[in-house]
């Protein structure tokens, strides 16, 4: 946490000194790792690490865990709880610019691969660690390590990289922590929405009020619409019978035989 591995776009802003100590950290932390797999430099400052597969099917395509060791500027020191380069234990936290973002999974990859190697695991197929220097700024070291595996021939099985956290208070209605899996990077989508109604009062629009079982306020009153409610078990909405032929419920969905929904 120590080094300020700072990216920015301006060449000459970049301390080039701190990218090394940290690599040069990584292999005095890591000392199974770096004796056992194949290390490369991409583009100048990104890793890319190979560990040969032991597995009986030679072609098997390899996995690609990624992560970045470069983050973003700090901002005024002083408005940190504890410095952000101070790399500060308070007994449950670690505090500091690139704990979350993305040196905890760098390290958490590296911490397993160490563990395992000590304990005499051996992967199936390929595994690569590939770690940016320059994903705060979009820079290139990713798409030149993609571009270094895909020249030598290599589709990925699985590409793992940073993703969301465990978020608290993340989805309405959800209070515990939550953990998002994310299987997809993401994109723009332009959406042209056009609907078309007949009109009507601005908080109730006819024809979508009468199907979502909205009522219209009593004349005069000023209190919004109340949806009537189906007291009609989402469960017991599956029912409907050839007398009381399936609705549509605006609870579930589902048929609905209730008097509200008939
Ligand atoms: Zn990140």
């Amino acid at each position: 946490m120590r080094f300020r591995t700072v990216s920015s776009r301006r060449d000459h802003e970049v301390d080039a000194a701190e990218f090394e100590g940290f690599i040069a950290a990584l292999a005095r932390l890591y000392p199974a790792v770096h004796a056992a797999l194949d290390l490369e430099r991409v583009n100048g400052s990104a890793l890319l690490f190979r560990w040969p597969g032991t597995g009986p099917d030679p072609a098997a395509r390899p996995s690609v865990l990624m992560a970045h060791y470069d983050v973003v500027p700090a901002g005024d020191p002083e408005a940190w709880t504890h410095p952000p380069f101070s790399g500060h234990i308070d007994g449950t936290h670690l505090w500091g610019r690139g704990t979350l973002d993305d040196k905890g999974q760098l390290v958490a990859v590296m911490e397993a691969a160490e563990s395992l190697l000590e304990a005499g695991f051996a992967p199936a197929r390929d595994l690569y660690f590939s770690f940016g220097n320059n994903e705060e700024t979009a820079g290139d070291s990713a798409a030149a390590a993609a571009e270094l595996l895909a020249g030598r021939g290599m589709t990925p099985w699985l590409v793992l990289d940073e993703g969301g956290a465990v978020a608290g208070g993340a989805f309405p209605g959800v209070t515990r922590p939550a953990a998002v899996v994310g299987v997809a990077e993401k994109g723009i989508l332009d959406v042209e929405l056009l609907t078309r109604d007949p009109g009507g009062h601005a908080s109730t629009l006819p024809g979508w009020a009468r199907r979502h079982g909205w009522r219209a306020p009593s004349p005069g009153s000023n209190a919004a619409p109340s949806r009537s409610r189906c007291r009609t078990s989402p469960r017991r909405c599956s029912g409907g019978s050839a007398r009381t032929p399936r609705r549509r419920c605006g609870q579930c969905s589902q048929g609905c035989p209730c008097s509200a929904h008939r």
